[in-house]
């Protein structure tokens, strides 16, 4: 896959702002060529992993709002808010 073609719609992809970072001039898509490392041990042992949890609390809170109140807006009630009362007692 070429990193200056965009995946959603095949344009260009420009450099954002950083030298790992490229934006879609057309649909705005944002992507890196970072290396993932999500499931190596050495990944996760340079994080305290408290820390991120209390640091990203208030940030999932407000896109949970967020994705709610959209949801809210569309009508749609059902299965949703039952999933939201199970991530909020798991942070
Ligand atoms: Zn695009």
């Amino acid at each position: 896959m070429r990193d200056d073609l965009c995946s959603v719609c095949n344009s260009k992809m420009n450099l954002g702002l950083q030298s790992w970072h490229w934006e879609c001039a057309r649909c705005k898509y944002e992507k890196s060529t970072l290396s993932q490392a999500i499931n190596e041990t050495l990944a996760h042992e340079k994080i305290n992993e408290l820390s991120r949890e209390k640091g990203l609390k208030s940030i999932r809170v407000e896109n949970f709002n967020k994705l709610l109140k959209s949801i809210k807006a569309l009508g749609k009630k059902p299965a949703i808010f039952w999933m939201w009362g199970v991530l909020m007692a798991g942070l």
